[in-house]
Order: C-alpha cells, then sequence, then structure tokens
C-alpha cells in the first residue's frame, strides 16, 4: 500500500467486538487478564499487550501502528505533548557528566529543558553553529550523548546539512536527534538523511486543526535499547503517555495530514511570494523561496515543500503590534499548522522572558512576526496581510 492508503486502512492489531470502523476510544485506566502466567508476562515485557493505561493503550497503540507503518520506523511512542517527547528521549539518553550538542536556535521550552532543567542534573549543553560541521565536529567528544537539532529553525528558518551531521554521530556511534515538527512525516523520510530518532510535536499538523496536545517519538532502531528504555523505563517512571481521546483526534487528524499539508504548504509558497511585492515588508523568510540561503539544501532534504510557517520582518517592533493588532482574518495566537492562520510577535511573547542578551544570541528580532499558514484561500490572507499593513 502506498502511505496516504496506509494512512487511512492501517489494520486494528485485534479484531473490534462490534466491527467498528474507527478505533473505539478506550477509556479505560486497567485491562484483565485471563491467568496469573499471561498477567506476569504481560508486566515483564515478554508480550506487548495493555495491562495499563500509563503505560499502553489499544486507542495509542493503533495511532503509533499507524505512524510506524507510514514511516516504517522500528517503534513509535505516542506522548502527551511535543515536550514529553523531547524530554523523555533526552531523560532516556543522557546522564549527569554528559553533554548534548545542539543550536541556540531552539523552541523556546527546549532551550529551557536543556538549560535550566538539564542544566540542574548535571547535564551540560554546547551550543554550537551546526551549519558549521567543522566546529561541531570539535565539540562532539567522548561524554556527547547526541547531537540535537530542529530540522527548520523557529522563527530563524536555518537548516543544518543532517548527513554531514549524521557523519560525525556515527563516528561517535552517538544518535542524530531531530524535531521535525515542521515537515510533516508524510512529505519526507528523516531516516533516510540519517536522523536516528525523530521528534514530533503532534500537536501543530497532525492533530488536524488544533484539536488536542502530543507529541511521537519515532526511533528508527539504530540505537537497539532506546525504544526499550523509552517503554519500559520513561512511560514507567515519569508518566506522559498519550491519552486515548487525544490518540482518537489524533488519529483522524493522521488520515488527512497529507493532503492538508499539500494545500497548506501550497499556500505558504503563494503568500510568501506575494509578500515579497509589498515594500511595508522589510523580508520574508521562508526556506520555500528560490532566494532564500537555505532554499537548496532545503530542497535537497525535504524534498518539494517547506513547511507552512514563514516569518516577516517589519521596520520596528511598533510596527509589527500595529500590524498584528490590524488583523482581521489571520488570528493573534501561538500554535502552528492549525487549519486557521496565526500571526504571533515571538520577541514579546514566547521569548518574552528572554533577556535582550539571549534574544540577540538566539537571533530572535523584534521586528519579526511569524506566520502560520492554514487552509484558507490564499488571496483573503493577502488581503488580510495588506490591509493590515496600510
Ligand atoms: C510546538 C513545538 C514543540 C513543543 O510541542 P508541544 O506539543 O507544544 O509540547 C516542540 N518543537 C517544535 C518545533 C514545536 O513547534
Amino acid at each position: 500500500m502506498k502511505q496516504q492508503t496506509k494512512a487511512i486502512h492501517s489494520k486494528f492489531p485485534s479484531k473490534d467486538a462490534y466491527g467498528s470502523l474507527s478505533m473505539p476510544v478506550y477509556h479505560t485506566a486497567a485491562y484483565e487478564f485471563d491467568d496469573a502466567d499471561s498477567m506476569s508476562d504481560a508486566f515483564c515485557g515478554r508480550v506487548l499487550v495493555p495491562d495499563y493505561s500509563r503505560v499502553m493503550n489499544p486507542t495509542v497503540m493503533f495511532l503509533e501502528q499507524k505512524v510506524r507503518d507510514i514511516t516504517g520506523a522500528k517503534d513509535v511512542i505516542a506522548l502527551t505533548s511535543g515536550m514529553a517527547a523531547i524530554s523523555n528521549t533526552f531523560l532516556a539518553l543522557t546522564s549527569t557528566g554528559k553533554n548534548i550538542v545542539t543550536s541556540r536556535h531552539l523552541f523556546g521550552n527546549t532551550f529551557g529543558l536543556l538549560v535550566n532543567t538539564l542544566g540542574r542534573f548535571g547535564v551540560e549543553t554546547r551550543f554550537t553553529d551546526l551549519t558549521n560541521i567543522e566546529e561541531v565536529k570539535k565539540l562532539v567528544d567522548d561524554n556527547t550523548c547526541c547531537v540535537y537539532l530542529e530540522i527548520i529553525t523557529n522563527p530563524q528558518m536555518e537548516v543544518a546539512n543532517l548527513k554531514a551531521l549524521s557523519e560525525i554521530t556515527k563516528a561517535h556511534n552517538i544518535p542524530l536527534v531531530a524535531d521535525t515538527t515542521i515537515i510533516p512525516f508524510t512529505a519526507f523520510n528523516a531516516s533516510n538523511q540519517g536522523v536516528d530518532i525523530e521528534i514530533v510535536s503532534s500537536t501543530k499538523y497532525l492533530s488536524g486543526g488544533a484539536t488536542s496536545l502530543g507529541g511521537l517519538i519515532i526511533d528508527y532502531g539504530n540505537f537497539p535499547e532506546f525504544n526499550r528504555r523509552i517503554r519500559f523505563e520513561m512511560l514507567f517512571n515519569i508518566g506522559a503517555y498519550m491519552t486515548p481521546h487525544a490518540a482518537y483526534m489524533q488519529t483522524l487528524g493522521l488520515e488527512t495530514l497529507s493532503v492538508r499539508y499539500a494545500v497548506q504548504s501550497k499556500n505558504a509558497l503563494e503568500l510568501a511570494r506575494k509578500l515579497k511585492t509589498l515594500p511595508a515588508i522589510k523580508r520574508v523568510n521562508y526556506v520555500g523561496l528560490e532566494d532564500n540561503p537555505y532554499h537548496e539544501i532545503a530542497c535537497q532534504q525535504f524534498g518539494e515543500t517547506a513547511g507552512a510557517m514563514l516569518t516577516i520582518d517589519l521596520e520596528s517592533e511598533e510596527a509589527c503590534k500595529k500590524f498584528i493588532n490590524s488583523l482581521k482574518l489571520i488570528k493573534r495566537a501561538t500554535n502552528l499548522f492549525d487549519n486557521k492562520s496565526l500571526a504571533i510577535h515571538p520577541s514579546s511573547t514566547i521569548f518574552g522572558p528572554f533577556s535582550d542578551k539571549q534574544k540577540a544570541e538566539m537571533d530572535i528580532l523584534d521586528t519579526t512576526i511569524r506566520l502560520s499558514i492554514g487552509l484558507e484561500d490564499v488571496d483573503d490572507l493577502f488581503d488580510d496581510i495588506k490591509r493590515s499593513l496600510s
């Protein structure tokens, strides 16, 4: 079956008692066993059947299976949020005295997790320019537990060379971990680019219109103990498994993901081209534009599409706020890849708590507005922006 057919037709692991066409929402905490030995097998992980919904649930397992079918990954673990997927991955990979090599161009809470939370436990984060391979080589040492990156950074839109980074991680026998939230796994295969562990905030494209929070750890099986550690240590001890209700909504979202993404990424490209004609906009940053410095590497790695997030720069922070206040159609909201288009001023919101020095180091400008492009007609989006600028 082709990918889109799999997204619709993955089979349930066992036959539903009533022949339900959608996977039922198993709102249950625990499961009954026929005898003591099968209970022991489940609890000791010898047989993968649900025993308790902190660790396994049929509705969540069905979403995990669908993502496994589509990506070809060895294992997929669904968690309560993108941050749960990221934090559990680091908790599984690192320990006191280890270091993580990454970029300062990170989702704000991932930066906070590394510096504030993991920093308190003696995990060092080494920030570097991941587009400078020689610099990365210098920083990776015997105590490095992984190289971590976002495939298109938000909001700087930087794209590092995944294959070049994976040569470094392979040489050190450590995983290359990538947050691929910005381009869905239906559009490109991260494993073919050398990514060992892929992380997705399924709150975004996958949830199908911002219905629910979720995160996925997509493990390509190059580090055999990793997925077992997530399932048999992290889910047990930390407890951030996805809820069945969220899994149900995200399964529906997954069925239409590639169809919605095709429209949203096309809308983003069309809008980016139109926005370049407006003099009030000083810069349009979208890797899908031919003159973007990362256009070529993005095409090589991700194929034809470049996601549905773009940024525009206006002449001042004041102009940004006026613009945001004037929008009528585009919503003033955070989040990405809702069916509705969204606008936010990252410097005063997501990065508001950061110091000016930190913002400068992260290349967060107070003249930037981030747009997430939805499923509306591009003409209406363009009109809203043009009118708000004037
Ligand atoms: C939203 C987002 C996250 C965090 O995901 P949540 O589901 O909000 O916890 C992480 N990385 C990127 C790139 C994101 O856009």
